[in-house]
C-alpha cells in the first residue's frame, strides 16, 4: 500500500520532511565501482571498454563493431512502421522548433566610458550524448539530446548507448538517423562516459556529455565533470500531481504510474484537497497495477517511494511542492496558472486537466531531460545552452583606457599584484607620451 499523509495531522511536518530528505540515489558502492571503471578506461582505453562491455552488456565489441554506421541507422529508419516514423518526425520537428527559440543572441555595445563590450556565443566542438538502454530503450531521449546539440551547431555529436547482448534497438538507431547523428557507439554505463570524457584509441574525446542514465551513468558524469562539461546529474524520475476532486481518478492514477514504471527508485506523489478522491486514485492505481506490463517496477517504486498527501486547500500544496522541487509537476485544477504563479521550483510543469506529463516526454517540444532529486531549486532542463559557451568581449581605445585605467591600477595595487598594476599603468604612461608627442 502507498503511504498517506494528512497535512493537518500533528506529526505531518516530521513525516513530510523525511519524505523530502529520503535518498533514492547512488550509494557508496556505485561511486567506488565508477571510480575504478574510469581509472581503467583512462589507463587501458579500448581494452577496458571491451572488457566492461563484455561483463555488463554481454557482447564483444570486436565482433559486434565499435561503431554503428549512419547507413545502418538510415535503413532501420526507412523500414519503420509508417505511423511510428511519422510520430518520430512530428516529435523531432516540435522539439527543434521549441529549441530554436533558445538560441542566444550575441551582444555588442559601447558604454558611457567608451568601452566596447559584448558577448559572443559559440557551440562546443563536440558533444557526447548518452542514451540509456539497459532496462528500456529511449528513442525519445535520442531526439531530446541530439536536436538541441544540432540546433546549437555542434559539429561532432557522438551517441553512446548500451547494446545488451549485442542487440541494437532499432528505434534508437532510427531516431539517431532522424536527429542527424553520424557516430553511434554501442557502449553504455560508466565505461562509455569515461571513454567520451578521456577518449580511447577508437573513440576521440568530446567537450560535453549530456543525457540521462542509471546510477552508474549519473555517478560517472559527476566524476568526469571538469574534464568535460555535463548537463546535470540526473537521478531517478519523479512527478508531483496536484489534482482536485473534479479529475478522473483513472487518469491521475495513470499519470502517477507513468513515472513509477521508469525505475524502482522513481517517485510519484499525489497532492489533493479531496480525501475521497485520494481513495479513488489509490484504488485506481491498484487496479491498473494488476494489468500493467511494467507493474513489477511500478509497484516497487509506488510502494517504496510514492505518496498521497491530503491538504486542507489547494493553496496549502504550494510550500510542499517547493520543498519537493519536483522534476515534473502536473497541476490538474481549473485555474492551474493561478497556482503555478506561486510555485518557485519545478523542472517542467504541465498545466490543466488535459496535459498529462507523458505528452512532454515525447511530443510537446520542451526537453524531457530535467533536474531531479530536488535540483530544480537551482538547475533547469537540458537546453541549447548546454551545448554552447559564451566568450565575453572587451575593447578599449585610448580614451576609454584613460577613463578606467587609474581605478584598475588602484585595485591591482590593493590586491598586491604589481604586474597587473604595471600592465595597465605602463599603457597609461605610453598613451600619455604618444598624446604629448602628437
Ligand atoms: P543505462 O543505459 O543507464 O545503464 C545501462 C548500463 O549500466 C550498462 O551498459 C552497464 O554498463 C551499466 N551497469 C549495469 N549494471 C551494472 C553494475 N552492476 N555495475 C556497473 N555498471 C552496471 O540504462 P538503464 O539501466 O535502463 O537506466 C536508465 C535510467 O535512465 C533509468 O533510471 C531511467 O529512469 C532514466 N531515464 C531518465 C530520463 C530522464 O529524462 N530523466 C529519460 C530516460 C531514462
Amino acid at each position: 500500500m502507498v503511504r498517506r499523509f494528512f497535512a493537518d495531522a500533528p506529526d505531518f511536518k516530521l513525516d513530510f520532511d523525511a519524505l523530502v530528505e529520503a535518498r533514492r540515489e547512488a550509494d557508496e558502492d556505485v561511486s567506488v565501482v565508477v571510480r575504478e571503471v574510469i581509472a581503467a578506461v583512462r589507463r587501458d582505453g579500448d581494452d577496458a571498454l571491451r572488457a566492461y562491455t563484455w561483463k555488463w552488456d554481454r557482447h564483444d565489441l570486436d565482433q559486434t563493431g565499435w561503431t554503428i554506421g549512419r547507413d545502418v541507422c538510415e535503413r532501420v529508419f526507412r523500414d519503420l512502421d509508417p505511423d511510428l516514423r511519422m510520430a518520430l518526425e512530428l516529435a523531432a520537428r516540435r522539439i527543434a522548433t521549441y529549441h530554436e527559440r533558445q538560441l542566444p543572441t550575441d551582444s555588442d555595445y559601447v558604454d558611457g566610458a567608451g568601452v566596447r563590450l559584448g558577448a559572443r556565443w559559440r557551440a562546443v566542438e563536440s558533444a557526447g550524448i548518452y542514451v540509456p538502454g539497459g532496462r528500456a530503450t529511449y528513442p525519445s531521449s535520442v531526439l531530446m539530446n541530439a536536436i538541441p546539440a544540432a540546433v546549437a551547431g555542434v559539429s561532432r555529436v557522438v551517441m553512446a548507448t548500451p547494446m545488451p547482448d549485442g542487440i541494437a534497438n532499432p528505434l534508437v538507431l532510427a531516431a539517431a538517423y532522424l536527429a542527424g547523428i553520424d557516430e553511434v557507439r554501442p557502449i553504455g554505463g560508466a565505461q562509455a562516459v569515461a571513454a567520451l570524457a578521456y577518449g580511447t584509441g577508437s573513440i576521440p574525446r568530446v567537450d560535453v556529455i549530456t543525457g540521462p542514465g542509471n546510477a552508474w551513468v549519473a555517478e560517472a558524469k559527476r566524476q568526469v565533470y571538469g574534464v568535460v562539461g555535463i548537463d546535470m546529474v540526473a537521478g531517478p524520475s519523479e512527478i508531483v500531481v496536484l489534482a482536485d476532486g473534479a479529475n478522473d481518478a483513472d487518469c491521475i492514477a495513470a499519470d502517477l504510474l507513468s513515472q513509477a514504471e521508469h525505475d524502482p527508485t522513481s517517485q510519484s506523489i499525489l497532492i489533493t484537497n479531496d480525501r475521497a478522491f485520494a481513495d479513488h486514485v489509490a484504488a485506481a492505481v491498484e487496479v491498473q497495477l494488476g494489468t500493467l506490463a511494467t507493474s513489477a517496477v511500478a509497484r516497487s517504486s509506488w510502494e517504496a517511494h510514492g505518496a498521497i498527501i491530503v491538504v486542507p486547500a489547494l493553496d496549502d500544496a504550494i510550500p510542499l511542492i517547493d520543498a519537493l522541487a519536483p522534476e515534473h509537476l502536473q497541476i490538474a485544477t481549473p485555474r492551474p496558472r493561478h497556482l503555478f504563479d506561486r510555485v518557485a521550483h519545478a523542472g517542467s510543469v504541465f498545466l490543466g486537466q488535459h496535459t498529462p506529463e507523458a505528452i512532454g516526454d515525447y511530443i510537446a517540444g520542451p526537453n524531457h531531460v530535467l533536474p531531479t532529486g530536488r535540483r530544480a531549486r537551482f538547475a533547469s532542463g537540458l537546453s541549447v545552452l548546454d551545448f554552447m559557451k559564451r566568450t565575453s568581449v572587451i575593447e578599449l581605445d585610448e580614451r576609454a583606457l584613460r577613463e578606467l585605467g587609474r581605478a584598475a591600477v588602484t585595485l591591482a595595487e590593493a590586491e598586491g599584484l604589481p604586474a597587473h598594476a604595471a600592465s595597465v599603468g605602463r599603457r597609461l604612461e605610453w598613451n600619455s607620451r604618444s598624446y604629448n608627442r602628437s
